[in-house]
């Protein structure tokens, strides 16, 4: 994706007298100093992008990182915050030449409340996304976030990158239900902004600006978030459909005939499946011999136990599509494990395509019913550079994003698909300018697509940026050279 070359960041290297105050701060648990413990903090999820640090910090309290910002800003040491380490665009994982820390926050995993009642949930930043969702559910409500890397990221990444997911469309994404965040500044003070309140008019709501700053204007501690009701009837099905004109259509059509309780609808191209059941065991394609090349799986939510009615009232509403022609073809998932049989073939679209020779994604949003015209125009713009690359488009439909993938031609290497990579990506982005679009929807920058974002930004945009990014952290030490440079 890079088609600038990324900036060398000048780092003070963290000396031996800073690293020992450091250990006598965090002790044996909480300093990783030999490369064999660090390694896993210093390489992406995708183990394409590895950097360097003298330490990886493993803070267990907000006074611990204070304590650790305070000391690395006294010293001019930069900081690299992670959490999960499942970002795709590089944001927690150092450079190559940093000398400074990376703070891995998984220590930080305590529950510090539920209010079933009021609906909310105050947690550490280092909780893990999934061990979120099984409280939730043990006190019948819904963490509405769900991803693929929901077993490993931590909530602390989620807000970070302002997460997307399968359910924005109903429910938002991570920032809409955040109530309030406790933050550790780059000077090293706290922000208590840990409150449960829907309402809060004094002043700026501070807390958006850390939610998707990708670590860079400070370490998120804490955050109380909303939940919802559990959803008792759940309907889930596997659509076979002509093309993204009909699921634009249909998914229009499908918050009518739900009542607006359509909770996902996600799209899924024939090329991309087809990776998933060849490299990721125990998926079964639910409708093999459909003839199309694209895919729906949606689904529908109600918190009332009336069990069977949404599947019900989804299965009229499909079989009323398909004489119309707009349906080829469907299976409703008849049980819970046939329900998560479809979402595991959804979830394990990344992991395929790191399996699946040369070829790239890109995590992009227009207008949701612009969707088709965009994906024939970007398409045909992206094939006038190499004609037989294979688009492979996907994604969260409902939200308007795709995970616009592309293939290299079959039999093509690594090298020379290398040489038209940047000229795929500046028709794409291109393209998503003249649409009015986003070159990214919900993956964030990190270092990935700092040239494109230097790009494509409103200049406006990006002087506001630098400028809070100065006023808040004036050395530059908190993740430098993350979403640009300062
Ligand atoms: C298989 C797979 C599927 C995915 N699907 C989706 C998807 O559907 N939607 C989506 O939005 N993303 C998706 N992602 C991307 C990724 O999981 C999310 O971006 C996630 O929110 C990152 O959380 P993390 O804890 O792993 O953060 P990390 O990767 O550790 O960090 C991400 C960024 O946040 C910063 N950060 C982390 N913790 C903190 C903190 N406590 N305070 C301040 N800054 C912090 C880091 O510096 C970095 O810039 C997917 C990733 C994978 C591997």
């Amino acid at each position: 994706m890079n088609v600038v070359a990324l900036p060398q960041i000048p780092t003070t290297p963290a000396s031996p007298e800073l690293l020992a105050a450091l250990h006598a701060l965090l002790g044996d648990k909480g300093l990783l100093t030999a490369p064999e413990d660090m390694r896993p903090f210093l390489t992406d999820w995708r183990g394409q992008l590895t950097g360097t640090a003298a330490a990886v910090a493993r803070p267990a309290s907000t006074e611990d990182v204070a304590g650790l910002v305070r000391l690395c800003a006294a010293a001019g040491v930069a900081i690299v915050p992670q959490g999960g380490n499942t970002g795709l665009m590089g944001g927690a994982t150092p450079y190559a030449h940093h000398a400074g820390i990376v703070v891995s926050m998984g220590r930080m995993n305590r529950i510090i409340a539920v209010d079933p009642m009021g609906y909310t949930m105050t947690v550490e930043s280092g909780c893990i996304l999934q061990t979120l969702q099984e409280l939730a559910s043990s006190h019948d409500r819904l963490l509405p976030l769900s991803l693929g890397a929901q077993g490993s990221c931590t909530i602390g990444g989620n807000l970070s990158t302002n997460a997307g997911g399968a359910q924005v469309l109903h429910y938002g994404n991570t920032r809409s239900f955040v109530l309030g965040v406790e933050v550790v500044l780059p000077s090293g003070e706290i922000w208590d902004g840990l409150k449960a309140l829907k309402k809060d008019n004094t002043g700026y709501d501070l807390k958006h600006l850390f939610i998707g700053a990708e670590g860079t204007l400070g370490i998120i501690t804490k955050a109380v978030i909303k939940i919802w009701p559990k959803p008792k009837d759940v309907a889930t099905a596997w659509i076979c459909i002509t093309d993204p004109q009909a699921a634009v259509q249909l998914l229009s059509e499908a918050h009518i005939a739900s009542e607006n309780a359509v909770t996902s609808c996600e799209l899924m191209n024939r090329t991309n499946l087809a990776g998933v059941f060849r490299h990721v065991p125990g998926t079964i394609d639910p409708l093999p011999t459909g003839p199309s090349e694209y895919y729906l799986l949606m689904e529908w939510s109600s918190a009332l136990p009336k069990d069977g009615a949404m599947a019900a009232r989804m299965e009229e509403f499909l079989a009323d599509a398909m004489e119309r022609g707009l349906v080829l073809d469907a299976v409703i998932a008849q049980n819970v494990s046939q329900a998560r049989a479809f979402w595991h073939i959804r979830e394990s679209h990344a992991e395929a395509g790191r399996h699946d020779g040369p070829g790239t994604s890109y995590d992009i949003s227009v207008a949701s019913s612009r969707i088709p015209a965009f994906i024939d125009d970007a398409s045909a713009a992206v094939r006038a550079v190499l004609p037989d690359i294979r688009p492979a488009p996907m994604g969260h439909m409902g939200d308007g994003n795709l995970h616009f993938n592309f293939k290299a031609p079959i039999g093509m290497t690594n090298e020379a698909w290398r040489q038209y990579k940047q000229a795929v990506t500046r028709a794409v982005n291109d393209m998503l300018r003249d649409y009015g679009g986003s070159i990214s929807a919900e993956h964030g920058i990190g270092s990935e697509k700092l040239g494109e974002l230097a790009h494509y930004a409103d200049p406006v945009k990006m002087a506001t940026m630098r400028a809070i990014k100065r006023a808040l952290d004036p050395q530059n030490l908190m993740n430098p050279g993350k979403i640009f440079e300062v």
